[in-house]
């Protein structure tokens, strides 16, 4: 038995609740176990009780054995002080809290709820409850999954809240901030905020017109214009950039930041920023036209970019392949900027906002967007919890990377289920 196991126990009534008497032999019904308290002082507040004919309305603590107590040093704490009962596994000390009624649950919890924490704690599966989904209800599924998503959403959006703050409420600086992290992806995607955050967006916009110097600007500041060149093509990157990096006093990052190992050529961050440039280049006015558009049909236009003619036959400068491809973004990664970026920066200025319609427009996007397909997602999907669209998927990512991985099975819906369950 463990704290947290005794107080999941007591706070979803996962005992025999019938025929309960205090230690001192006084009948005992609980009425209201009360709201679990996270903070300092008892484990349970406002709960309500009757002993014998009498209701009581007030905390309740709980301890392993009743002599935690004392060694807990609650006895010099006001905070306990005028409890209404104290509950414990097991009761090896009388007389620990004055005038305050015992209630002893060792014998009152079934052994099916024990044997299912067991379980779930010593699975040896990647996915600790594998096996078991059928004992939750669809219905109940469905539900958690839209918290996990409100979850997931408040942990992101509570940074980039910090970083509208950190723009004067510029909402256009955010989104291109926001975008060049996402076209960095998993692997690059700390060295494309840095790129972006390196060239003020009124510098970019101010050459939004000619590709050649903003690709020179993201190039350049990548840090990859410096070195010798045999194409002519980043040759005259690199005479643009020097001019533009004195005009507006620029710091290139270090190049050194970039990844390229183990990535699919297609992925290199040399193509993602030439997309990124062909991005800037044809977008007027991409946050209003972000804000305004909730159908994934409406969206996939604005980010369909294919990176310049010179990318056609190279992943890298100076490496030209013998085969003509062109490099466009690809509709999976267009689905990976609506899920990450643009869905989420349309609820956060919606709820900004306070625009309720709006915000579920943003959730309806990201309904209408195909689950994504990843280790975690497959993981889910061979123990038969499929999910049906980019919502489901981001739920149930955060599930496993919050939840499952840190065994926080009590504090989960499905845990909740799988222990409660008699078979
Ligand atoms: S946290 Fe929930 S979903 Fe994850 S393993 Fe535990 S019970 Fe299963």
């Amino acid at each position: 038995m463990t704290e947290a196991l005794f107080q999941f126990i007591w706070q979803y009534s996962l005992y025999k609740v019938t025929d309960l008497t205090t230690s001192a032999g006084e009948p005992l019904t609980v009425i209201q176990a009360g709201k679990i308290n996270k903070d300092a002082g008892p484990d349970f507040l406002e709960a309500r009780i009757k002993i014998g004919n009498t209701i009581l309305v007030g905390n309740i603590e709980l301890h392993i054995r009743t002599s935690d107590w004392l060694r807990h040093g609650h006895q010099n704490d006001a905070a306990y002080h005028n409890l209404i009962l104290h509950v414990v596994y097991e009761h090896d000390m009388e007389n620990v809290v004055a005038n305050t009624p015992v209630l002893v649950l060792k014998d009152n919890i079934p052994l099916h709820v024990l044997a299912h924490y067991a379980d779930l704690m010593t699975a040896k599966d990647k996915l600790p409850c594998a096996g078991q989904h059928q004992k939750v209800r669809s219905i109940t599924k469905e539900g958690w999954m839209s918290r996990l998503l409100a979850e997931r959403w408040e942990q992101k959006l509570s940074h980039w809240n910090v970083m509208l703050e950190n723009s004067a409420e510029d909402w256009r600086n955010l989104l291109y901030w926001r975008m060049a992290a996402n076209f960095g992806f998993k692997t690059n995607a700390a060295p494309f905020l840095l790129l972006a955050r390196s060239i003020p967006l009124n510098v970019l916009g101010r050459h939004r017109e000619n590709l050649h110097q903003i690709e020179a600007l993201l190039f350049g500041q990548a840090g990859m214009l410096n070195a010798s060149f045999m194409d002519q093509y980043p040759e005259t990157l690199q005479d643009e950039y020097n001019y533009l990096r004195k005009k507006y006093k620029l710091s290139p990052i270090p190049v050194h930041l970039w990844k390229f190992l183990r990535m699919r050529p297609a992925n290199f961050p040399t193509v993602r920023i030439a997309q990124f440039a062909m991005l800037i280049h044809q977008s007027e006015h991409l946050f209003s036209q972000i804000l305004e558009t909730h159908s994934v049909k409406e969206i996939e236009p604005l980010l369909d970019v294919t990176a310049s003619e010179y990318w056609h036959t190279h992943f890298r400068f100076d490496e030209a392949q013998a085969q003509t491809a062109p490099k466009s973004l690809g509709k999976s990664s267009v689905q990976n900027i609506i899920i990450n970026t643009i869905a989420p920066i349309q609820f956060l200025f919606a709820s900004r906002q306070g625009v309720d319609n709006l915000r579920e427009q943003s959730l309806n996007l990201l309904e209408a967007v195909p689950a994504e397909k990843n280790n975690i997602t497959e993981t889910w999907s061979r123990n038969d919890w499929v999910p049906a669209n980019a919502a489901q998927s981001q739920a149930l990512i955060q599930l496993y990377n919050n939840y499952c991985t840190a065994r926080r099975c009590l504090e989960c819906t499905v845990g909740l289920n799988i222990i409660r369950s008699a078979n």
